[in-house]
């Protein structure tokens, strides 16, 4: 039985779920795609920049406690998922995740295609509990949602020290820096 969270990219792990992992409740986090999305500001080869991300989620998940062997990238193609075969994604998720686990699986509302796949093909996963967490959009109240207040100043501070090569992105594209987390429990 573990706390398993799927993340879509590097980062979505921390943006959405930075409470569960810093207070130490997360074993294990699964990255989809591999980082490889390049941007006009972005002053690094392809392969040096995807490294450069997936050294990010290493390093703030190893401090938190999670194990190294317990961090697992499957490398698809960032902003590629809707022209990748869904069952190989699918298949690929399953064989990380346990029927006892708990799944923090992205909220389906996101603009973003690597998101909502992600969420539509971890619905289907057969895993005992599930939670979906939000990137930037208010979830709805269909069942029971958490809101969970975080220290906002801690957590966007840790975000610029972690995740560098994010940080900028997200200042540059005027990314709300919400002060609460909201997850929906779905099972
Ligand atoms: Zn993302």
């Amino acid at each position: 039985m573990a706390n398993v969270i799927v993340s879509p990219h590097y980062d979505d792990e921390f943006i959405g779920c930075y409470s569960q992992i810093i207070s130490g409740k997360i074993d294990k986090v699964i990255v989809v795609t591999d980082g490889g999305k390049q941007f006009a500001y972005i002053d690094m080869e392809p392969d040096e920049y995807k490294n450069a991300r997936k050294l990010e989620t290493k390093k703030f998940c190893l401090d938190n406690n999670i194990k190294d062997s317990n961090i697992v990238y499957l490398n698809f193609p960032d902003g590629g998922l809707s022209n990748t075969d869904k069952l190989s994604i699918y298949l690929k998720l399953k064989k990380n995740v346990n029927k006892s686990d708990t799944l923090f699986i992205p909220d389906m509302w996101g603009s973003h295609p690597d998101h909502f796949i992600t969420a539509g093909l971890c619905i289907f996963m057969p895993s005992k509990h599930k939670i979906m967490y939000s990137i930037t959009r208010r979830l709805p109240t269909p069942y029971n949602k958490r809101i969970i207040k975080i220290d906002s100043d801690k957590k966007w501070s840790d975000f610029k020290k972690y995740y560098p090569t994010q940080f900028k992105r997200l200042k540059l594209s005027n990314f709300p820096f919400r002060d609460r987390e909201e997850y929906l429990e779905l099972s």
